[in-house]
């Protein structure tokens, strides 16, 4: 049978990429998106917004939901202060499996927590499996109508503080309009979009990043 492109994309990791070096992994993935197979990594013009994010908030406690890949997830975990720990949560075993090997041939198997399941089942055990209290840093990047019901089971799980960074991909496109609306209206929440481009392409779309007030 044919091979699926989560596996084309981390073969031209293993032939492009150099083994423990985090950018030429997310490099080889760039570029393979850009001139074989789209593929829905948040990307490298978004990717340098979501760098410069994670460093301003420099995350002692951070969650990805939705790891396709593990792409978002080099990029984040690079840059990590150490000892820190990013959980991603994936609930598509197939696609889990192919970010275990793109996360381990970038060295950072140490610095990610991938857990297979539904964001909505896993949220809720935070706590119990990692002893987290609270998140510093969230990225938001799995279905997009996940986005809402999934914040506000983070508010009811206790697990955002006051200060803690929402950051949600693809707010323009595919669009997550429930999700802004909220995040732009709520008391609770201190919210600014960040204008850039759908990976891979020149159409618009962009992150939202939004600061829980408590
Ligand atoms: N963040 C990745 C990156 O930029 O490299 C891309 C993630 S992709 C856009 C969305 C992923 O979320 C898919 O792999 C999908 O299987 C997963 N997903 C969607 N809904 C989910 C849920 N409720 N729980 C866990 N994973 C989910
Ligand atoms: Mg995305």
């Amino acid at each position: 049978t044919r091979s699926t492109r989560p596996q084309r994309l981390l073969r031209a990791v293993q032939q492009k990429a150099i083994k423990g070096d985090p950018q030429s992994v997310i490099s080889a993935i760039d570029y393979f998106c850009r001139h074989s197979e789209w593929a829905m990594n948040v990307g490298d013009e978004k990717g340098s917004i979501l760098d410069s994010v994670v460093c301003e908030v420099c995350p002692t406690t951070a969650l990805e939901l939705g790891t396709y890949c593990g792409y978002s997830t080099v990029r984040i975990a690079r840059l990590l202060p150490p000892g820190t720990k990013l959980i991603t949560l994936e609930f598509n075993p197939a696609f889990a499996a192919v970010a275990r090997q793109v996360i381990e041939y970038a060295g950072l198997q140490n610095k990610v927590c991938l857990v297979e399941g539904a964001s909505g089942d896993l949220i809720p055990k935070m706590c119990q499996m990692f002893g987290i209290k609270t998140f510093d840093f969230v990225f938001i990047d799995h279905w997009k109508d996940r986005y809402l019901p999934d914040i506000k089971l983070l508010e009811e799980c206790q697990l955002l503080r006051k200060g803690s960074i929402l950051l949600a991909d693809n707010v323009i496109c595919p669009g997550t309009p429930e999700y802004l609306e909220y995040v732009r209206n709520s008391p609770h929440y201190e919210s600014k979009y960040f204008k850039s481009h759908l990976e891979y392409t020149k159409v618009e779309d962009g992150l939202e990043k939004s600061v829980f007030l408590g």
